[in-house]
């Protein structure tokens, strides 16, 4: 008759998912800094915020939380101001001639990461002299 040991094969964790709390630190940080080249720095630090509060349900905002709600938050896309729609050209007649999607957020009207990170590369690309 063989017994076998469930309860210890239960309690092993997925490697690699544990992050220390230095390394959640610097995740965030990552994060803060991506946006803070970007964004407004209140509005962001806001976002974070207020995302953090919404995913821990009124618990307590673990530092695992605060990475996530960094790596997630979204601020108004400050080109459309949060229109998603990006006009330019003469205005004639008090309305714009030319407009399209806006490419800083896509469309969306807000701004995540992604966003950040592709609109800083566009503009270190792009020199506006
Ligand atoms: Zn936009």
């Amino acid at each position: 008759m063989q017994t076998q040991k469930h309860g210890e094969a239960m309690r092993v964790e997925a490697p690699g998912k544990r992050r220390t709390k230095a390394q959640l630190r610097a995740e965030y940080r990552k994060h803060q800094q991506i946006a803070y080249q970007w964004a407004n720095h209140d509005e962001w630090n806001e976002a974070v915020e207020h995302l953090a509060k919404k995913l821990a349900k009124g618990g307590k905002i673990t530092p695992a939380i605060w990475v996530e709600a960094a790596k997630r938050a979204t601020v108004e896309c400050d080109r459309c101001r949060g229109t998603g729609e990006y006009v330019w050209g003469a205005i004639v007649n008090g309305r714009a001639t030319k407009k399209g999607v806006c490419f800083a957020c896509e469309g969306k009207g807000r701004q995540n990461q992604g966003d950040f990170i592709r609109n800083r590369t566009y503009w270190n690309h792009v020199k506006v002299v």
